[in-house]
């Protein structure tokens, strides 16, 4: 989809920057950091939202996505003190870009319940 940003960085189009990236999801540093380590991981596809993402097709997209992330947590040496993956789902979820994205969040302790 070409008006989507998240789209534009997987084609290139805007610039981003890549922590890894697989034939199927990229995963890039949000632009807006929560934590020391803020990585945004993504299906290549455009899927809307999680809402969207109850198809066999979704299920492979979404699940190489989370698979990327928690690859990136190892390669940043997060797994051993851990971290929080995070997918924010319309409204109420806090969803503000409309192609689905794992945040990976870590480097410090997180707090719950979530805001
Ligand atoms: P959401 O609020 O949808 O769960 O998360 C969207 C995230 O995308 C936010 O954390 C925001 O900082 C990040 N973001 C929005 N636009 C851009 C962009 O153009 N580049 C990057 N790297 N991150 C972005
Ligand atoms: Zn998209």
């Amino acid at each position: 989809m070409s008006d989507c940003i998240f789209c534009r960085i997987v084609a290139g189009s805007i610039p981003a920057t890549i922590v890894a990236r697989t034939p199927d999801a990229v995963a890039f540093r949000d632009l807006n950091p929560q934590a020391p380590t803020h990585v945004l991981v993504i299906p290549a596809e455009h899927i809307p939202s999680m809402a969207e993402a109850d198809t066999d097709r979704a299920e492979g997209q979404v699940g190489k996505a989370m698979r990327l992330a928690v690859q990136v947590a190892k390669e940043l040496e997060l797994d051993q003190s851990g971290y929080r993956l995070v997918v924010n789902t319309g409204r109420d979820g806090g969803q503000s870009v409309g192609h689905v994205h794992v945040h990976l969040l870590g480097g410090r302790r997180m707090s719950w319940p979530p805001g």
